[in-house]
């Protein structure tokens, strides 16, 4: 099924330079790309962005962390997109990521692992709208 996912360029990513080369692996994917933009997030949309883990024990630091630096926000479309994307980012702590693996390859911590990525339909569908509004009210 042709699926819709959003894909978030971490600011540890953006700090390495590595932006380049996630963007042609997902390019080489055959994603399309049909949003991308660069912010710099406040605490606060950081702290909406994540409001699922709001109870976590890591959500303070991971929405300084993704508020301290310019991010990229991409909407990535394909064939099972969302599980295609979550696969080439690879699982959630880089020490445990598959080898060839974004997050193997970029990542440095289970908190700084360079990339996001929607994790089903539902979540896809509010992550894009997070960012993506206005645009997919034109459409
Ligand atoms: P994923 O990004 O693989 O879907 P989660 O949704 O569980 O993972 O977590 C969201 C983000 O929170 C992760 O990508 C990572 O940046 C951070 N995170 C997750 N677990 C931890 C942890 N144990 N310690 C620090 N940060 C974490
Ligand atoms: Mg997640």
């Amino acid at each position: 099924m042709v699926e819709k996912t959003l894909a978030i360029i971490k600011p540890d990513a953006i700090k390495k330079k590595v932006m380049g080369k996630i963007l042609q692996r997902i390019e080489e994917e055959e994603f399309l790309i049909s949003g991308l933009k660069m912010l710099h997030l406040t605490k606060e949309e950081a702290q909406g962005f994540y409001i699922v883990h709001k109870d976590k024990h890591f959500y303070d630091p991971l929405t300084d962390f993704m508020s301290s630096g310019e991010i990229v926000i991409l909407v990535l479309e394909g064939e099972d997109a969302i599980s295609h994307w979550r696969k080439v980012m690879g699982a959630t702590d880089p020490a445990m990521a598959e080898s060839g693996t974004l997050r193997q390859m970029f990542g440095s911590s289970v908190e700084q692992n360079s990339v996001h990525g929607s994790d089903g339909p539902e979540t896809a569908e509010w992550e894009i709208d997070y960012f993506y509004k206005e645009k997919k009210e034109e459409e």
